[in-house]
């Protein structure tokens, strides 16, 4: 492991409300496929898109059944040393929001909490009714799908239940990004991790705390969009996992 970046521990001690942006990079340490990469869902099954879904019992069958293929890896993913250190930066208070673009629960699972958590994209912790927008454990849904092969609906309203995901073709929640575009107004600090930055709208929002002249982080390994902006501050090529956590510990343990 690598000595911590001198100037990462100097910007996390500073601050006392980041914005902690993660993607696809943070998780890979966790054994979740990035869904773009090589191994990536894209490559071997067709997405359903969302009105597809909500028009046809076959496309209900054919989600339903892609997600129980990934349901048990998903189900039993550990958070790793990276998603702890930014529950670690919470409970030293200094964040102000986690957003995040991936559907994998492993930040609510390292313990960072939900009124500090966005999932621009959904989760796959939880399952949504697409009529009533209540939420239910996922696991008693795939035992009944995988006995019936019928898509669950709603207890309560009948409606259709799919895993709280954004679906290909489906809206991002506004309320969400309307938190995330909030907190890009008031961060002090933002910290963007294991994401290229090309997925839109979610990429826009650091972009609104760097216009201000917030200062800007960014670990990742491989290049993102955000790279060569002028108001970025550090830019760090390599794994989070590896990265982030020796950093947390200096600055939280200096504070
Ligand atoms: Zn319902």
């Amino acid at each position: 492991m690598s000595e911590p970046n001198t100037r990462l521990i100097e910007l996390l001690s500073a601050a006392d409300r980041i914005l902690v942006f993660t993607g696809a990079g943070i998780s890979t340490g966790s054994g979740i496929a990035d869904y773009r990469g090589p191994q990536g869902h894209w490559k071997t099954r067709d997405p359903v898109y969302f009105q597809d879904f909500m028009n046809g019992h076959e496309a209900r069958v054919e989600y339903w059944d892609q997600k129980l293929e990934t349901w048990p890896g998903i189900r039993d993913a550990l958070p790793n040393p990276a998603h702890l250190a930014i529950a670690e930066l919470e409970n030293a208070d200094k964040v102000l929001l986690v957003t995040t673009q991936n559907i994998d629960g492993l930040h609510e699972k390292a313990g960072t909490s939900r009124r500090r958590l966005v999932e621009v994209h959904g989760t796959n912790l939880k399952v949504e009714c697409m009529s009533c927008h209540d939420l239910s454990e996922p696991d008693e849904h795939f035992e009944a799908f995988d006995r019936t092969r019928e898509p669950p609906v709603c207890p309560t309203c009948n409606g259709w239940l799919k895993p709280a995901t954004i679906s290909f073709g489906q809206s991002l929640k506004d309320h969400d990004l309307t938190r995330a575009f909030t907190a890009a107004g008031d961060a002090d600090l933002v910290l963007a991790l294991g994401s290229s930055l090309t997925v839109q709208p979610a990429a826009s929002i650091p972009l609104l705390a760097v216009e201000r002249g917030t200062p800007y982080i960014i670990i990742n390994r491989g290049v993102t969009d955000h790279d060569g902006l002028a108001g970025l501050t550090l830019r760090i090529d390599g794994d989070v996992v590896e990265e982030l956590p020796p950093a947390v510990a200096s600055a939280i343990g200096g504070h």
